[in-house]
């Protein structure tokens, strides 16, 4: 049996895949077993934020795996601690406590958590939990049931119901609804600042702003998911600092970046005082209350340390805005008509594509027939909503890679065009 063969008899049918098996990654190229070579602007969702097979992450999984792979988190982990610290010190530079997960949907369980334990602190004012988190339409927050049910799209849902109570879902960027969604129950408010999966939708820096005002008059959570903007890909180490930089959440989630492909995630929370006593938020996920046998474990920890280490000390946020700029302005200047927009900050860009230009066969999506003609050009991209194409590369893509990239994007492009 080919690999083809063996996916449909023996692996769950849960994605729509390319018809390419990749077997190898050096940076920005990745290589099928047919032997074409991509550029990949999808990096693994947003993930291989270094490129594939960077040294640095070779070097510390294969001296880390030779050490120690795993251990319980019934023991001190010095790179889990370590990780912590960078993250804390040198990524929020707020003070604040991070706990460590296998994903960012499980970074968002731990943020739902949260919320619901401080809902159980401050409670409304018969004495009863606050529960409801206000989320945002388009908003992506993971599969599990918890991050599902904050996620702001219906079509995840299907068939799942009962779907977890206790979300609300109103339009981006919309302070009213926002406001009019609030009510005793409600005790936190979470978005991405920079929508990713959703159509890369960017909060605009006035609601943002608004948002932290209002949690404030309202004793809410703002909670911010930077599993896809953060870590350097808006072009800042926070993603929403690119936006609205005065801006202080009180809880983060990460994932993809973090590892640079390998799978780790993580979440934050404000040192912040919540009462009069100086109890600080972080310490309401106390003992016995929140766990992961596998989350922060040496080798997972130490490779996230190396990647971030790495963003840092190579400038890659910068590096990311002056890219991303670059090909917004480049797109923009072809003045083609099949693009309505170049969206996003840093390298999580989103091409709009106009539906009049392209014809969409039956059953498939506007953005899904454009990435793969890109594919069939050589460029990896992934689609983001029914009509937008969306460009993640790694945050130290060559400037050559790049305008190779622009050239296949136009002679694609070009072609709905006439
Ligand atoms: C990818 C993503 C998630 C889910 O992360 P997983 O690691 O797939 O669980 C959650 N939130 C955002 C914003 C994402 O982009």
């Amino acid at each position: 049996m080919n690999t083809s063969e063996k996916f449909e008899k023996y692996v769950m049918p849960t994605y729509g895949r390319y018809s390419l098996a990749p077997v190898r990654g050096e940076g920005a190229r990745l290589w099928d077993s047919a032997g074409h070579c991509y550029l990949d602007f999808c990096a693994g969702i947003a993930t291989c934020v270094l490129g594939h097979c960077h040294p640095v992450v070779t070097q510390v999984i294969q001296k880390q795996a030779a050490m120690l792979v795993h251990c319980s988190n019934l023991y001190q982990i010095p790179q889990q601690a370590d990780l912590a610290e960078f993250i804390v010190t040198k990524c929020v530079q707020e003070p604040g406590k991070v706990f460590f997960s296998n994903s960012g949907a499980e970074a968002n369980e731990g943020l739902i958590k949260s919320a619901r334990r401080f809902g159980h602190r401050h409670p409304m004012a018969d004495g009863s939990p606050r529960y409801e988190v206000i989320t945002f339409e388009k908003s992506f927050h993971g599969r599990t049931s918890g991050s599902m049910a904050a996620t702001g799209q219906d079509k995840i849902k299907v068939e799942f119901d009962p779907i977890l109570t206790g979300f609300v879902h109103v339009p981006f960027n919309d302070l009213e609804a926002v406001r009019a969604a609030i009510r005793p129950e409600t005790v936190a408010i979470m978005l991405e600042a920079v929508q990713g999966e959703g159509g890369v939708n960017a909060a605009k820096p006035e609601f943002l702003r608004a948002l932290a005002e209002l949690c404030k008059e309202h004793d809410l959570l703002l909670l911010i998911d930077e599993v896809q903007c953060g870590f350097g890909r808006c072009g800042n180490l926070m993603g929403w600092r690119a936006i609205a930089p005065d801006v202080k959440p009180d809880g983060i989630s990460w994932a993809k970046a973090l590892g640079g492909g390998f799978p780790i995630g993580g979440f934050w929370l404000s040192d912040r005082a919540i009462d009069d006593k100086g109890t600080e938020l972080s310490s309401i996920m106390s003992p016995g209350s929140h766990g992961s046998t596998y989350g922060g474990n040496p080798l997972g920890s130490a490779t996230a340390l190396a990647v971030l280490q790495e963003i840092v000390s190579e400038n890659l946020p910068d590096r990311a805005n002056k890219m991303g700029a670059y090909i917004k302005e480049e797109i923009m200047s072809w003045q083609l008509p099949v693009v309505t927009a170049v969206r996003g900050y840093g390298l999580l860009l989103g091409i709009g594509i106009n539906p009049e230009y392209v014809d969409v066969p039956e059953g498939k999506m506007l953005s899904g027939v454009v990435v793969e003609a890109l594919r069939q050009e050589g460029l990896l991209t992934v689609p983001a909503g029914p009509e937008t194409v969306r460009l993640l590369p790694p945050l130290n893509v060559s400037e050559e890679e790049v305008q190779q990239a622009l050239a296949i994007i136009k002679r694609v492009l070009k072609t709905y065009c006439k």
